[in-house]
């Protein structure tokens, strides 16, 4: 992580981009940051790479638009203190760190507020305690940030403390390192889950085929060796991956590396990222197509958060809501 790029000049350079051809940013917050080997996946001289485009800041992001805000999903009012966010019946969320392995420009989260809600070490114990109460609950979500910036003795802390919790039937762990950093699946850390005592999902993010390469392809199917299960969502991202052949390509890969796609999510509004959106009727078109196209379980759910909704909320081909408030995210 320490050897990221920092600074859009250095990774357009590297590219063979001119930066002056973009109009590019250096936020101060939410700054650039990107793997080395993530950035040697992009296509060396093109502009449009796909990868590129997800993590470049461009001037575009301070514009701002309407229905685009700080707080788009509603977590802080869904959080109660310490990182948790209980939303939805029978599952908690665990904000356990603010750190990525890469900056995504359209993340939701961009402007959580994470330094007073996330659980530190010591929060352990107090989110231990809501949860120990909790006896509808059968799942907790380590999210963030990302739980795989946390190091093997955090994450071994947060796994052997929430084993306590006789009512969890698994734990999931929302992760983009995997796809971006895979130097971080390393075999200690590949030990440490299957040693869990509650049974591990890793529920992995990768937006198009191009950021699977062998490595990562690998360390997927060790993953999927060493859990219970592998699954991927993506964020559908205008000019990333909006079309079916590259929706296809990605289902295709991810299925030859063990892993199953669940949620395609739509778009949340968060302020900086409105160049990113897909309309629900575009969406629903590509989701058809794609279903017309693959097998039923290589079709993720077209989904988006809605704030106040007791579960991530379906959209189907042709009952698209156009009036909903609000989209969703991931890890
Ligand atoms: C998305 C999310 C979950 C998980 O929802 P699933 O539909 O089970 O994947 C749980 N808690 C929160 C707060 C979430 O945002
Ligand atoms: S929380 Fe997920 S989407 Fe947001 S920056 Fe981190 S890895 Fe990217």
């Amino acid at each position: 992580m320490s050897h990221a790029y920092s600074r859009p000049d250095e990774l357009l350079s590297d590219l063979g981009l001119d930066p002056s051809c973009y109009p590019i940013a250096y936020p101060n917050r939410f700054p650039l940051r990107v793997p080395r080997g993530y950035a040697a996946r992009m296509r060396y001289g093109d502009p449009n790479d796909p990868l590129l485009r997800q993590v470049l800041p461009l001037i575009s992001e301070s514009e701002s638009v309407p229905g685009y805000s700080a707080d788009p999903v509603g977590d802080l009012a869904s959080q109660s203190g310490n990182g948790l966010l209980q939303k939805y019946r029978g599952r908690a969320l665990v904000v356990t760190t603010g750190a990525c392995a890469v900056h995504c420009r359209y993340c939701f989260r961009r402007d959580f507020p994470y330094a007073d809600n996330t659980a530190t070490r010591s929060g352990i114990l107090s989110v231990m305690r809501t949860l120990g109460a909790d006896a509808e609950l059968s799942e907790v979500i380590l999210s963030g940030g990302d739980p795989l910036s946390l190091s093997d003795q955090r994450l071994a802390d947060w796994l052997n403390a929430l084993g306590g919790l006789s009512q969890l039937r698994q734990i999931r762990l929302h992760t983009r390192t995997a796809v971006v950093l895979p130097e971080r699946i390393t075999p200690a850390l590949l030990q440490l889950l299957s040693n869990s005592p509650v049974p591990i999902v890793v529920v992995v993010h990768a937006n198009h085929a191009q950021e699977i390469d062998t490595q990562v392809g690998d360390r997927l199917k060790q993953l999927r060796e060493h859990c219970q299960f592998v699954l991927n969502q993506s964020v559908l991202l205008r000019g990333i991956n909006n079309s079916v052949s590259a929706l296809a390509a990605l289902s295709e890969r991810l299925f030859a590396c063990g892993t199953l796609p669940y949620y395609l999510h739509q778009l949340d509004r968060a302020a900086g990222v409105a160049h990113f959106e897909v309309a629900d009727d575009e969406a629903t078109r590509l989701i058809d197509q794609l279903a017309a196209r693959l097998p039923g379980y290589l079709v993720p759910r077209l989904v988006r958060e809605v704030a106040g909704a007791p579960a991530k909320q379906s959209i189907a081909p042709g009952q698209h809501n156009a009036g909903t408030e609000s989209s969703l995210g991931f890890n």
